[in-house]
């Protein structure tokens, strides 16, 4: 798709603002009401998605340019998806986030790069990997000492992949090396692919940067298919967003879970017994690109027509993705099956859920505003009165550790994962 292809939905944006808000028979307070976390943060209209929407309209106008002030609105961006999702309320079918995506890739098409992006797309291009500095020599350093297939020598059906946050970041290592071993206990036959697991190309794909994210995208779907891999594993959101909803556009058929799906079936079916009570309070954040951008997607390509001139239908008709069928309850039934621990919910939660400001590559470019939207997540999670803030993705956990521990807050972050393990 293209940014001219939401030329259509840049004109029958009706400025009602809704995309601001979570819908208005989600809202239980005040305090917790807005969706977006870039107009809350901006507090001026071109960082909504409305705004983004002129922006766009501006650029295929000719009118304008790209000032830095525009760069900044193009940029500031989390692409977290909660207006696409309040949008769907209000206009039924305009795609906000679409072309939110199609906008920043327009911008690095035309050489508008955002400086601090760069350093990072050096490094995914030179080492395969988002982390700068990081190297592709130590990507599975993570794994030494545990019994797991190498999939360059090895068969199995299954492969699990770590991801970049997960491969380097060493606080967070952890996470890969307990969903081997959960797989190990459980019997299942599985591996990895070592040094040849490229960067999903994801978050690249986030920031504008479509070349880079179809040469990693196709080099992972050719190391997959060479291996004989038949399944891929993840406890990456942000990795299960491009394989699920990317990857087939590239020609992949590969089944795609994530962990939490993995998980609740082996628990479901017995194969993990969790026995040992936990007994704390935790609520569980929903991270965007497994819950509202998890959702099977595929782009709408037809033709729009307008009866009487003025009402406009799709042939063929197009489908409404409104988040709803992401990846919710595997996670919720994860932590109510484990004894003695208590789940209780925050205000937003599902496809209306706040983002952990990771996203966009905002935590690499805008420091300041991913640290304020964390910190407003975690002020929702203290309100429940919960001891800790559970996720299912290492881009929230990153975010959300940095937020508790530079405000000195005494709210614990786990990965789901983490409790699984303690409780068997
Ligand atoms: S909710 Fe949709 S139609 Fe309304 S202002 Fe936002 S983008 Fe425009
Ligand atoms: S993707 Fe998220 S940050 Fe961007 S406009 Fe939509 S709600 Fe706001």
């Amino acid at each position: 798709m293209a940014l001219e292809d939401y030329r259509s939905d840049q004109e029958r944006c009706s400025h009602c603002s809704y995309c601001k808000w979570i819908p208005q028979d989600k809202i239980k307070s005040w305090r917790f009401a807005q969706g977006c976390p870039s107009i809350a943060y901006s507090n001026f209209n071109a960082y909504s998605a409305r705004g983004r929407f002129a922006v766009a309209k501006a650029i295929l106008d000719g009118k304008g340019g790209y000032t830095d002030r525009v760069l900044d609105v193009i940029y500031k961006d989390l692409g977290c998806g909660s207006c696409d999702v309040s949008d769907k309320v209000c206009r039924y079918n305009l795609e906000p986030l679409q072309n939110i995506l199609e906008l920043k890739a327009r911008a690095v098409e035309d050489g508008q790069l955002l400086p601090q992006h760069v350093p990072i797309i050096d490094n995914l291009i030179k080492e395969g990997s988002m982390m700068v500095g990081t190297v592709k020599a130590n990507r599975s350093d993570w794994v030494k000492g545990l019994d797991v297939k190498n999939l360059n020598n090895e068969k199995a059906e299954i492969a699990f992949f770590a991801g970049c946050r997960l491969s380097y970041d060493k606080e967070l290592q952890k996470i890969a090396r307990i969903a081997i071993d959960l797989f190990n206990q459980a019997g299942i036959d599985i591996g990895i692919m070592g040094k040849n697991e490229s960067c999903c190309g994801s978050r690249a794909y986030q920031m504008g940067y479509r070349n880079e994210f179809t040469k990693f995208a196709k080099d992972n779907i050719d190391t997959w298919q060479n291996a004989g891999v038949k399944t891929v594993v993840t406890s990456c959101s942000d990795g299960y967003f491009a394989f699920k909803r990317l990857y087939p556009e590239l020609g992949s058929q590969i089944e795609v879970l994530h962990t939490v799906e993995f998980l609740d079936h082996l628990i479901k079916d017995g194969k993990l017994k969790l026995t040992k009570s936990i007994p704390m309070t935790v609520t569980y954040h929903d991270p965007c690109h497994l819950g509202r951008q998890g959702e099977p997607y595929i782009p709408w390509q037809g033709k729009e027509k307008k009866i009487l001139n003025q009402i406009v239908v799709y042939d063929p008709p197009k489908p409404r993705y409104n988040g709803a069928w992401g990846i919710y309850d595997p996670p919720r039934d994860i932590i109510n099956s484990i004894p003695g621990i208590k789940l209780v919910e925050m205000e937003r939660i599902r496809e209306y859920a706040w983002c952990c400001g990771a996203g966009g590559g905002c935590i690499d470019a805008y420091p300041e505003f991913s640290a304020w939207t964390a910190g407003e997540r975690i002020e929702e999670a203290n309100s429940t009165g919960a001891e800790a803030l559970i996720t299912a993705c290492p881009w929230c956990e990153r975010n959300f550790l940095d937020s508790v521990t530079t405000t000195g807050q005494s709210l614990k972050v786990f990965d789901i994962i983490e409790l699984v393990q303690q409780a068997l």
